[in-house]
């Protein structure tokens, strides 16, 4: 039996003398596994979807639950995102953390239009590859249920002015007046970086708060869904 699919290669590792078993993340089925065979090999025609970040359509032919691609059709390798090592390790926490966060086989239209849109931004638009992440941190939150509130103050609703304090159990921050014990305070220059982020505005250029951004959202992810970024940690060194 076969069956066409949409995905986008998430994982790729080598299988025997010239395989690889490939991590896809589906429209169709959510993510699965699939092997490509001879995909090492020097001219292999089916070469691009065992890189990373490939979009492509593939014909996967089932054996007793196993796939097997059998032809692809490439619809986007976005290329540019290789040439730049920010926007390589931004595309890489990418794929990483819906690797992490999607159960195998779980479909999620909302993960997928959400990594598609932000692969295409990174490659060939002009944005600040470490806020088109944050802005991809904040969006993925939200799509898989652990939705955090920037907005203003979780309890009381009023604006977050001097200081801020995280609540991990309440996905929101908070104000001083309304912090419970155990909730640590953060940056509130950090703080309103994101809050811009996420109401769309992606401009900012401090690199420094930037960072720590992405420092605040790895220490988030782990704490809520024991998620540990590997790509994150390296991109945090390199800018
Ligand atoms: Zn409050």
């Amino acid at each position: 039996m076969t069956e066409k699919v949409n995905g986008i290669t998430l994982r790729a590792v080598n299988y025997k003398d010239s395989d690889k078993i490939l991590t896809v993340f589906t429209l169709e089925k959510g993510k699965i596994t699939v092997s490509a065979r001879g995909v090492r090999k020097a001219n292999a025609k089916m070469k691009q979807i065992s890189e990373p970040f490939c979009f492509a359509e593939s014909v996967l032919a089932e054996k007793s639950g196993r796939f097997t691609v059998t032809e692809i059709n490439s619809y986007d390798a976005f290329y540019p995102i290789r040439c730049d090592l920010s926007k390589y390790y931004a595309g890489m926490t990418a794929l990483e953390i819906t690797d992490a966060f999607l159960p195998d086989e779980m479909v999620s239209e909302g993960q997928f239009v959400l990594l598609v849109e932000f692969l295409k931004k990174l490659a060939y638009k002009s944005f600040n590859p470490i806020n088109l992440l944050l802005k991809f941190f904040y969006d993925v939150a939200l799509e898989n249920g652990y939705s955090i509130n920037l907005s203003a103050c979780g309890r009381c609703g009023e604006e977050i002015k001097d200081r801020v304090f995280l609540s991990l159990k309440d996905g929101c921050c908070v104000c001083e007046t309304c912090k419970k014990q155990g909730e640590s305070g953060f940056s509130i220059d950090t703080y309103k970086y994101l809050r811009e982020i996420a109401s769309e505005n992606l401009d900012g250029e401090d690199k420094e708060i930037a960072k720590n951004g992405l420092r605040f959202f790895g220490y988030y992810f782990n704490k809520v869904a024991s998620v540990n970024l590997k790509s994150l940690t390296t991109l945090i060194e390199l800018i």
